[in-house]
């Protein structure tokens, strides 16, 4: 008895802390454009089965998803941006930077002494925040990622930490008043079909645009992964954008799509961690759909929201 009532209790703490994870929907609702108590969803249950690894800044949630892979999740912030740091015998990659509210640097530093390699899955402001912060920065070289690696002044990027958008306290050297996001130099151009050694891993880009012109995947065909970047995760797609296309979108899902029997699992840049490969082949077909005008939407804050099981796609 007395171990029910414990239990009970635990129940009962719990669930002041945060709101009970309830299911399925939640996994279509964050990421859309209501922010309000956008945190309530959090944390959210697809963490739960990764290691979690002690890291000096705890702005960051670090988790181990493979041997050679560790998550770099910023759950403070609306984006619930995720970096992944691969770590090969030689030399590691670290797919993308964060919103910069952190020091990314420093936990890297943390988790390894290989040299780093910098790979941005596209350059809006939540992944190449802390760009600035490393030496080897690779990037495709579109007109899009020419005017980001310019930086965001603090005008602009101000938005990005203001009200709802954080909910978790930020770190000490944190200035919410001078927050920008900040230029950074790529130092080599990478296409689409590269092939980038780690030493015992390779990776393949894969241009796929729709989200933005230069937005690439990452595939690691040996060990049927494939990085996603903000091209899929389960919760609403941004295809809304001025810098997004819905044709282009489509054709990236399609080439995707081709994909989806060669790799087991995605690992999106946003929310979740690890989730199953069968989305590819369902986010071609939901494309197709929204192209073909057989699908209904509904008005989300003036862009057209499309609802798919597991995810949704915004368009304008
Ligand atoms: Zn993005």
């Amino acid at each position: 008895m007395k171990v029910v009532w414990t239990l009970f209790i635990l129940f009962l703490l719990m669930g002041c802390t945060h709101s009970p994870p309830s299911a399925a929907k939640d996994r279509v609702e964050n990421r859309g454009t209501n922010k309000e108590n956008w945190w309530d969803k959090l944390p959210r249950e697809a963490w739960k089965k990764f290691e979690r690894l002690d890291v000096a800044d705890d702005w960051f949630e670090v988790y181990q998803i493979t041997p050679n892979i560790v998550a770099i999740y910023e759950p403070g912030q609306f984006e619930e941006v995720i970096s992944y740091l691969i770590l090969g015998q030689e030399r590691a990659l670290l797919w993308d930077t964060g919103t910069g509210i952190g020091n990314i640097k420093q936990v890297v530093n943390q988790l390894t002494d290989l040299d780093i390699t910098v790979l941005n899955s596209h350059t809006h402001y939540d992944h190449v925040g802390g760009n600035h912060q490393f030496e080897n920065i690779y990037n495709i070289a579109t007109t899009f990622t020419k005017k980001n690696m310019k930086g965001k002044p603090h005008d602009i990027a101000k938005e990005f930490v203001e009200g709802d958008w954080i909910w978790k306290s930020t770190p000490a050297d944190f200035h919410k008043d001078t927050y920008e996001s900040k230029p950074f130099t790529p130092t080599h151009w990478i296409k689409h079909g590269d092939q980038i050694d780690l030493g015992g891993i390779e990776l393949t880009v894969l241009h796929t645009p729709g989200h933005t012109p230069d937005a690439i995947c990452l595939l690691d065909s040996a060990n049927r992964l494939l990085f996603s970047g903000d091209t899929f995760y389960p919760a609403p797609l941004y295809a809304h954008f001025g810098e997004s296309s819905v044709d282009t979108y489509l054709e990236s899902a399609k080439l995707l799509a081709t994909y989806q029997d060669s790799v087991d699992y995605l690992l999106p840049s946003h929310n979740e961690p690890w989730v199953p490969s069968d989305y590819l082949g369902k986010m071609a077909a939901a494309f197709q759909m929204i192209k073909d005008g057989n699908k209904e939407y509904v008005e989300t804050d003036g862009a057209k929201e499309y609802a798919f099981d597991g995810f949704s796609i915004l368009v304008n």
